[in-house]
């Protein structure tokens, strides 16, 4: 059992990070985008609220994430292995709502992994993200450091690989923006709780493994 949270700017490298630590972990990873998006594509009524504000790359109202968030604790998956936070929270006050979460029922997080990577380098690679379409891979893909090696095919499941709409550079650097202004604050905010170690992203995925792994 363990309680994680990984912060990081978008496009930092959380999700493929995420990947080997929700399967060495055996924890459920718990991504505030990826719920979003399936909303969206279901057409359900967060969705709809949802999918204006992720088109600009702006965030979803604290309300809905935070209510989507305990309901997903909530699931027995959590309760039983922890969870692995990945895109939450994005607020202060989403921390605070998940703190007095946590204090309610008696449990604490055991690490919050601040995922460093400086703003250009992320524009790079969010620019050149694909993303295998289907919800059981979500493989992820960079045309120049790790290209599939069809075009547009994903090497792990033969789906196709998409652009997320708000990949591109203008919402992107949006999105760094608001990550600036409203997720940064979180680093202070656990650096004083003792929990935050920060990692720097390496260009080599298997360089950051090994750093995240020294953390763990
Ligand atoms: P991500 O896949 O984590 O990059 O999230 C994609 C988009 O979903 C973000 O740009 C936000 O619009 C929205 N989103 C995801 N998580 C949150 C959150 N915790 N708070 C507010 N908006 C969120």
């Amino acid at each position: 059992m363990i309680r994680l949270i990984i912060l990081g700017a978008p496009g930092s490298g959380k999700g493929s990070q995420c990947k080997w630590i929700k399967e060495d972990y055996n924890v459920p990873h718990i991504s505030t985008g990826d719920i979003l998006r399936k909303n969206i594509a279901e057409e359900t009524k967060l969705g709809i609220k949802a999918k204006s504000f992720i088109d600009k790359g702006e965030l979803v109202p604290d309300e809905l994430v935070i209510d989507l968030l305990k309901n997903r604790l909530e699931e027995n998956d959590c309760k039983e292995r922890g969870f692995l936070l990945d895109g939450f929270p994005r607020t202060l006050s989403q921390a605070e709502a998940l703190d007095e979460y946590l204090n309610e029922k008696g449990i604490s997080i055991d690490k919050v992994i601040n995922l460093h990577v400086p703003d250009e380098e992320i524009m790079v690679r969010a620019i050149n993200r694909r993303t295998c379409e289907n919800p059981e891979c979500k493989e992820i893909y960079h045309l120049v450091y790790n290209p599939p090696k069809v075009d547009g095919v994903c090497d792990k499941c033969g789906s196709k690989l998409f652009t997320r709409k708000d990949d591109n550079e203008e919402t992107v650097r949006n999105r760094l923006h608001v990550y600036h202004e409203q997720t940064e604050p979180l680093i202070k905010y656990y650096t004083e709780k003792g929990i935050l170690a920060t990692v720097i992203g390496q260009e080599k995925f298997e360089d950051t493994v090994a750093l995240v792994k020294a953390v763990l």
